[in-house]
């Protein structure tokens, strides 16, 4: 079968590789869509993945199971695993803290999401959800949705409360859909007109307005300077990627005098893909309110730098 790997030094390339086995207590899925997803794209941490050979991306899933040794999930349903699942039992689970959990980390899609088949683990059936009724574009957001519901739950966030989101890329847009009322930030005009369209408020970043809660999407220190100078003092502000590795160069004393909250938050945990299933099924966010372009296998390695370069904003690979 045909996969997308990201070798070391950052090629894409579609690479043959062998369809894997059934896991004993798992699934095998046949693909229908897999989203490219903008951690992805973050070389540094795509090197670190790499070290031990070439990494098959993707890991935003939609796809039908073709094998089965679970009766949750018989030959035929349309599911959505995520790519890692916690035990449920250790003191981290307890106390909800899943994707520190040692076998959530140890946890993954066989061989990767980005390829027409993979196996899913016993363990990984923990976190994986029966999507029938939703078309398979809009099942693969099921992850990323995911990560903004921890976002938003980590920042204590309330409807109507005065936000700013910053940076459009498809995470912020996500973000700003399930912020009604809120303020976005974006240099890019092609992300701004994009986001105009589904309803959201999008603007250059240039204001004299505060905010109360701002969410910073990308992993960079001008975004993340910007949202020190829009908050206002007490505000929370959620940091939804990483700076690259020994970069944390802001202003702390601003932070601290203005009592400004910094909330982090790293992937999703079954909680959170149970809250994103919802919104999906409920309408609240659809498909082709983020995913810009259906791609084939083939086409991948090209969209992947058109994505990277800020081009396109979201392709999903669409199987068979
Ligand atoms: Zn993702
Ligand atoms: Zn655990």
């Amino acid at each position: 079968m045909r996969a997308a790997r990201f070798h070391s030094g950052g090629e894409i390339r579609i690479d043959e590789v062998q369809i894997p086995m059934c896991p004993d207590g798992g699934i095998l899925v046949q693909s229908l869509a897999s989203g490219l997803c903008s951690g992805e794209l973050m070389g540094w941490y795509m090197e670190r993945k790499a070290v031990s050979g070439p990494h098959v991306l993707g890991h935003e899933v939609c796809g039908v199971v073709v094998e089965s040794q679970d009766e949750r999930f018989p030959v035929g349903v349309q599911v959505s695993p995520h790519h890692h699942a916690p035990c449920f039992e250790c003191e981290l689970c307890r106390i909800g803290q899943f994707v520190h959990c040692e076998t959530w980390r140890k946890t993954k899609l066989d061989p990767g999401g980005m390829a027409e088949y993979f196996g899913v683990s016993q363990e990984l059936l923990g976190d994986c959800w029966v999507t029938e009724g939703l078309d398979a574009v809009t099942a693969t957001l099921v992850e990323p949705l995911a990560c903004v519901a921890k976002q938003l739950r980590r920042l204590g966030y309330r409807e109507g409360e005065k936000s700013a989101v910053i940076g459009l890329g498809v995470m912020g847009l996500l973000h700003a859909l399930m912020m009604p009322g809120c303020t976005a930030f974006e240099r890019n005009p092609g992300r701004i007109d994009w986001s105009v369209k589904s309803g959201v408020d999008a603007r250059l970043p240039d204001t004299n307005e505060r905010f109360d809660v701002v969410v910073v999407c990308p992993g960079s220190e001008d975004a993340f300077e910007f949202a020190l100078t829009i908050a206002n003092p007490g505000a929370r502000i959620g940091l939804f990627a990483p700076l690259p590795p020994g970069k944390l160069g802001f202003d702390f004393e601003r932070a601290y005098m203005q009592d400004l909250s910094l909330v982090n938050s790293y992937s999703c945990g079954p909680n959170d893909t149970q809250i994103a299933l919802n919104w999906l099924k409920s309408g609240r966010i659809r498909g082709e309110q983020v995913v810009s372009h259906r791609i084939s296998l083939s086409n991948l390695p090209e969209a992947y730098e058109q994505m990277k370069r800020g081009e396109i904003l979201k392709p999903v690979v669409m199987f068979g």
